[in-house]
């Protein structure tokens, strides 16, 4: 019998509701979407990675009452973490437990794509030919357009290439905004070494793998052997490296194999959102250690690069694209560059597919689809400001420790919408206001909540405010 995911995770928020309180099942479980039902494990979508620690921390009997009532004694639950929704190279990680286990979440299994010689518990010494890179192929120098915006960032990645450990670029720190090529330069960098040095251990990272393997060996007591595999490697590629922030004991492993590293000449490349200066939650001699090396920036792309990038797409999918279409392309996608690859799939789509010629008609149709879609990430700083604006309160005031009430509001509202439209844990939009906790936010999340039930003006101005953040998003 054919059972529906829908069905089955809302007869567990039934069991759940009763079991919690109505404000944490509003903060903690209506965030939480149904995913898919197999045989007897229930798969869930939670928003973060703290959202699940936070799950698993206080919850735990709770979910296994609504999992063994709904699907028998058997059920299992299995949670599907959102890292990056926007990134379309990560598929979420998935980290599970089974409910009737010891509901552990530091057993958890990673199935992030990742072949199994990758286990830093298997690994005893590592052979640079086997060893799995978790590189994409598909990334490299040749493919990635050169323009004013990246310069200095791809120089120095093709430096590093070259000669990695023996520059002054270790490490390379590079950092810009969602979609400005990151993560497409570093893995450039990885697969240019692979390929000229098979002597070389190359292994990319990204933030959340590193945490969950860490996680995992701290649980099986396997840290020595986590810190051997780490050790071995010769270029070690962390990306996104601000996702470690507030995670001490992360940060003290990552310390730890950064100095070892680094004394040996190997070579380590990061990538963050931001600077490191501008980087919150983290141990400050991690952070000097972060400048030892070069930090060079990625920008938006200008309309020429961006122009570039699009007709190098194109051509590689052998489709041509008239110029006023790319041109058109170039002006009007001004979110982010994976936006812009999100509609140049859909023209090849239409191009190859439906056999549809690519003119400006189908540009535009494909973009009015598609724009409506595009959520980009606003940012805490926009919301901020957009929020004491509105209030007509002094920013600064808003971000701090003032207690009094015509500031309080405004920036539970802040934070109230931070949690609604970035992806930022509850502990660090904490931090980007006067370094409160996370049980503040929480309180915060609630009050607004609450008034937002009982006051009908508030309600209608939190609905403005929404309507005017939105309006950037689209
Ligand atoms: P980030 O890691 O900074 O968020 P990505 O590296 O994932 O960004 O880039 C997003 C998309 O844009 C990828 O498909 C990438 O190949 C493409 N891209 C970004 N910059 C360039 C560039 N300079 N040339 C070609 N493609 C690019
Ligand atoms: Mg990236």
């Amino acid at each position: 019998m054919e059972v529906s995911y829908g069905t089955v995770w809302n007869d567990c928020l039934d069991v759940i509701r009763e079991n919690v309180g109505e404000e944490n099942f509003n903060t903690w479980f209506k965030p939480i979407s149904p995913l898919r039902v197999d045989g007897d494990v229930l798969t869930i979508q939670v928003p973060s990675q703290f959202f699940y620690e936070w799950l698993e921390d206080n919850y735990v009997p709770v979910l296994k009452k609504a999992i063994h009532t709904v699907l028998g004694p058997t059920g299992r639950l299995e949670y599907s973490v959102v890292v990056d929704s926007g990134n379309r190279q990560s598929p979420p990680v998935a980290v599970n437990y089974p409910a009737n286990g010891a509901g552990n979440r530091r057993s958890a299994v990673n199935t992030n794509g990742f072949s199994d010689d990758y286990s830093p518990f298997q690994f005893k010494a590592l052979n640079p030919q086997t060893v799995n890179s978790r590189l994409n192929p598909t990334y490299s120098f040749d493919n990635f357009v050169e323009g004013d915006c990246n310069r200095l960032a791809r120089s120095a990645g093709v430096a590093v290439a070259k000669k990695p450990g023996i520059t002054s670029f270790n490490p390379l720190m590079l950092y810009g905004g969602v979609g400005v090529g990151k993560t497409h330069l570093v893995q450039a960098i990885g697969n240019e070494i692979k390929a000229n040095m098979p002597n070389k251990v190359v292994l990319y990272v990204d933030q959340n793998d590193f945490t969950n393997q860490f996680l995992n060996a701290l649980q099986n007591h396997k840290l020595q052997d986590f810190q051997n595999f780490y050790l071995q490697v010769d270029l070690l590629i962390l990306d996104d490296v601000q996702f470690l922030a507030g995670r001490e004991k992360t940060q003290e492993m990552f310390f730890h194999i950064f100095n070892q590293l680094h004394q040996s000449g190997k070579q380590i490349i990061m990538t963050s959102d931001c600077p490191p200066r501008d980087l919150k939650g983290f141990q400050e001699r991690l952070l000097s250690r972060f400048k030892w090396g070069l930090t060079a920036d990625l920008q938006e792309p200008d309309f020429e690069t961006k122009l570039a990038i699009i007709n190098r797409k194109m051509l590689a999918d052998g489709i041509q694209i008239p110029t006023e279409v790319s041109e058109y392309l170039a002006y009007s996608v001004d979110t982010n560059l994976r936006d812009m690859e999100g509609v140049l799939n859909s023209m090849i789509f239409h191009a190859t597919l439906l056999k549809k010629e690519i003119d400006l008609e189908l540009a535009k149709e494909v973009l009015k689809n598609i724009i409506k879609e595009i959520q980009s990430d606003v940012s805490v700083d926009f919301i901020q400001k957009t929020v004491s604006e509105y209030f007509k309160v002094d920013l600064d005031a808003m971000k701090g420790k003032v207690k009094k009430r015509e500031i309080v509001i405004p920036r539970q509202v802040a934070m109230y919408f931070c949690k609604r439209y970035t992806q930022l844990t509850l502990a660090l939009i904490g931090e980007n206001f006067g370094g409160r906790d996370h049980s503040t936010v929480i309180h915060a999340l609630e009050s607004v909540e609450d008034m937002m039930k009982t006051d009908p003006n508030f309600k209608s101005s939190v609905e403005e405010l929404g309507k005017k953040l939105k309006l950037r998003v689209s």
